[in-house]
């Protein structure tokens, strides 16, 4: 495995890649992979030439307070995972490299970041494009893959790649789950094993969602029948619980037209993210989605 570590170095090879003709997938990660991440190195690899793997908790994108110092870095078993993937090229940078003395450049997009997880998050999406766009200027990937799970992310990236005409598509994967239903994350680590068997409390709110909004497109209704589900289950403190627009993010009191339904929960030590697509009654659910 081919693994890079200076920009530099990872430019050299893309450019080499593109003078040969060769299509590159990227899949920007932290680490520590699961079979979610894993789902998207195995679209790049069966879409692309030439699959590369970013690693890199980016120091930017967390907040005062929030999990960076013990965020879990798993290098050794990632390196076997993406072997396992097919994944046959890591960009795995260090802080001194990414943000050296005097780095003072950051990509911001407006709107998309003004609500859900940017309230109890301020500052965080502006270090994800920062980071993310930094990516994209070194290893000029033809495709990008970004998971649903982060829906509000993957948004925000869709608009920085338009707005900013950088000509990568960007490749939106379904969210991976647990047979429980619980979406698979990095966080889930932090809970016990009774945690974890509450934290399906999420995506059966979801459940709850898409069931009522089979029957009526009243935001109202639809966003209660996710807040029961929630209220029942003592462990569960709510960040928020959304019902929006499914391209601008703007909360809807009416489904008629792609709506999500999104949601953050603490549950234990780990804040939990989840959401799922609510579309006007009538309409079939896409097979799949979720
Ligand atoms: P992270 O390492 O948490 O920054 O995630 C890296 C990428 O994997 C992001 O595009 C995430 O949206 C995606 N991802 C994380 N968990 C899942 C999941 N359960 N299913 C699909 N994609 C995921």
């Amino acid at each position: 495995m081919g693994i890079l570590r200076q920009p530099d170095g990872m430019r050299a090879l893309s450019r080499q890649w593109w003078r040969e003709g060769r299509t590159l997938g990227l899949v920007p990660t932290m680490g520590n992979l699961h079979e979610g991440h894993l789902s998207l190195m195995r679209s790049a690899v069966a879409e692309c030439d030439e699959a590369v793997a970013s690693i890199y908790v980016n120091p930017l994108q967390f907040g005062a307070g929030e999990d960076f110092d013990g965020y879990p870095r798993t290098w050794e078993a990632d390196l076997a995972t993406l072997a396992e993937a097919g994944v046959a090229t890591v960009f795995a940078p260090t802080d001194a490299v990414m943000y050296p003395p005097g780095f003072a450049t950051s990509v911001e997009v407006a709107g998309l970041t003004d609500g859900l997880c940017a309230r109890s998050r301020p500052g965080h999406f502006r270090g994800v494009t920062t980071v993310v766009m930094k990516l994209l200027c070194v290893v000029l990937p033809h495709r990008a893959y970004f998971g649903e799970k982060d829906y509000q992310q993957l948004a925000v990236i869709r608009r920085m790649t338009d707005d900013l005409g950088l000509g990568v598509q960007i490749v939106p994967m379904p969210t991976w789950r647990e047979p429980s239903g619980l979406a698979m994350s990095s966080r889930n680590g932090y809970l016990s094993d009774d945690e974890r068997a509450r934290a399906v409390v999420l995506s059966r709110a979801i459940a709850a969602a898409q069931s009522v909004a089979a029957e009526t497109d009243q935001a109202a209704a639809i966003l209660a029948a996710a807040n029961e589900v929630l209220a029942a289950e003592p462990l569960a403190r709510v960040d928020y619980v959304e019902l929006v627009d499914a391209e601008t993010l703007e909360p809807l009191e009416r489904v008629e037209r792609p709506a999500r339904l999104c949601l953050a929960v603490h549950i234990g030590p780990a804040r939990l993210i989840d959401n799922g697509p609510v579309l006007p009654p009538g309409s079939p659910l896409p097979l799949g989605e979720g």
